[in-house]
């Protein structure tokens, strides 16, 4: 058994450390005994085959460099849902996972779909949505997720996207609808920069799990020792100003 993990644009989407979502799924797996490629894929490269795919957040300016080639992978992105790949977005790259972002400049990103949202900037005079975020999520096991947002889009949801689960604290995907992300099968979105994972083991291994199953099946991800991870998450907790139960 192996995991192969693709980062999308890791050169441009990384707002905030996301590349160390890429790092936590990479030790989660090899502190269990499963080897990991990691697999780059930059600008105008073709999508390699893989179990995961991981993309960061980005100002506006790289979302715009970004969204053309990734508009030019939906095929195989695609694909690669389709054969059970599990793909991540944070923020920017959650927002390209949509069908279009309206950016501050009122120019318009398109999406690759494969999440049934919108998202609009509402311009650079409109208070960017900022600050640390606790979320009730929705995924069996999760639990809480905590984590930092910034950012100026407004995320809507459309019939066939869920929510990722429900804002506890901050502002979630629009600062009115207290929802937070959206998902859809092996696809997920969310604001949650930090990075997310290295706070959230139990979305970290929902998320291996979930790879793994594509070409393993089901499999039993023995439990490791995340004392300073819950540590943190509980801290991140507290700094959003929600105190969970037993900590
Ligand atoms: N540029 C997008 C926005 O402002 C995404 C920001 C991000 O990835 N943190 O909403």
């Amino acid at each position: 058994m192996d995991l192969r993990l693709a980062a999308l644009f890791p050169d441009l989407l990384n707002l905030y450390g996301d590349r160390g979502n890429v790092l936590v799924l990479q030790s989660r797996a090899r502190r269990r005994g499963i080897p990991v490629e990691v697999l780059p894929v930059g600008l105008g490269h073709p999508l390699p085959d893989a179990d995961l795919y991981l993309l960061g957040g980005g100002e506006d300016r790289q979302q715009a460099l970004v969204a053309p080639a990734l508009e030019a992978l939906r095929p195989q992105l695609e694909a690669a849902v389709r054969s059970g790949a599990v793909v991540l977005g944070v923020c920017g790259g959650y927002q390209l996972l949509g069908h279009a972002y309206y950016a501050a400049d009122g120019s318009v990103l398109r999406g690759v779909g494969l999440l049934d949202v919108v998202t609009r900037h509402p311009g650079h005079r409109a208070p960017r949505l900022v600050g640390n975020a606790a979320v009730a999520c929705v995924l069996d096991g999760v639990g809480t997720l905590v984590g930092f947002e910034n950012h100026g889009g407004r995320t809507w949801l459309g019939a066939n996207a869920r929510p990722l689960g429900r804002v506890l604290a901050g502002f979630g995907n629009n600062g009115r609808d207290r929802t937070e992300g959206a998902w859809a099968g092996t696809v997920f979105g969310t604001y949650l920069h930090g990075p997310l994972l290295p706070k959230n083991p139990a979305f970290a291994d929902y998320l291996l799990r979930l790879a793994l199953r594509r070409r393993f099946g089901d499999v039993h991800l023995s439990p490791l020792d995340d004392r300073w991870e819950h540590a943190a998450h509980v801290r991140a907790a507290e700094r959003a100003g929600v105190r969970l139960r037993g900590a």
